[in-house]
């Protein structure tokens, strides 16, 4: 192998040579050690095409952008990751490979960026519109520098911390819906939790390079870290549309005005403390 490629010093086995682009479409029909790479984010993309858009309750919805933000962030990691996945041994040598890692970093952005918007938002939902605005800017802004840094990180630990920001803003947001302030759909709680402690759990146990640290050489083609951060991601997404779908509908049916009644009570609470 490559030196470029040699980036997991557990895995022994399994290596496809460097291939033409033929080469690389054809290794979708035979075992090696990125077989189950390729289709635990290939199949996601297969069954997103067919279901979507119908998976997206239109019809309760008042508008087409944070749905279609929802799609776009949904369905963009697999293809990145897909196509880095098969073609990362092309014989295009290790520019080639770099700009492939780009691509799978770009995938991920998109759903940490777009994809997340509709959950950002439902958050602030019922939140002053000055507040609102800061908030969404703020997402915005992190997300622009988070992708400046996805696409000129050259280590591994760059690259993962790269998405910290928007993360730790996802975490106070989350804290916020816990509150009597925070808006989106209530009974979603949990999934909003998992769509970032599982991927997270996933980014460490890949980072870690657990199980195949413990037996070198025994888990090449099935069960080693990245085999296992691949499905954990794909969970973390399906957390991510139970969630995003049911902040869509309520966001289409919110009533804010028990948060303005909350608010007026403690503004009247403050005037008797006052007097
Ligand atoms: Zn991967």
């Amino acid at each position: 192998m490559p030196p470029h490629l040699q980036f997991n010093p557990y895995i022994f086995t399994g290596y496809r040579p460097l291939l033409t682009f033929w080469g690389c479409i054809n290794s979708l029909f035979y075992i090696h050690n990125e077989t189950i790479n390729i289709l635990t984010h290939g199949i996601p993309i297969v069954y997103m095409v067919l279901n979507f858009p119908s998976a997206i309750p239109w019809k309760d919805l008042d508008s087409w952008f944070l749905p279609w933000c929802h799609i776009v962030g949904a369905i963009c990691p697999w293809v990145g990751s897909f196509v880095y996945h098969l073609f990362m041994n092309f014989e295009g040598g290790e520019s080639f490979y770099y700009r492939l890692l780009q691509l799978d970093m770009f995938g991920i952005w998109m759903s940490q960026s777009f994809g997340a918007l509709p959950m950002v938002s439902a958050s602030v939902f019922c939140l002053p519109w000055a507040c609102r605005c800061l908030v969404m800017l703020s997402y915005c802004l992190l997300s622009v520098w988070g992708l400046y840094k996805a696409l000129t990180a050259w280590s591994p630990w760059e690259r993962r911390l790269c998405f910290s920001m928007p993360f730790i803003m996802r975490i106070f947001l989350c804290g916020l819906r816990y509150t009597s302030l925070g808006g989106g759909d209530p009974n979603m709680f949990h999934h909003i939790i998992l769509q970032d402690a599982v991927s997270a759990v996933g980014g460490a146990i890949g980072a870690m390079h657990i199980p195949e640290k413990w037996f070198p050489g025994t888990v090449d083609l099935y069960l080693n870290s990245h085999n296992i951060m691949h499905v954990l991601v794909v969970t973390a997404v399906y957390s991510m549309h139970r969630a995003t779908v049911s902040d869509l509908v309520w966001m289409a049916q919110a009533d804010c005005r028990h948060h303005e009644k909350r608010a007026s009570l403690l503004d009247s609470l403050g005037q008797k403390a006052e007097l």
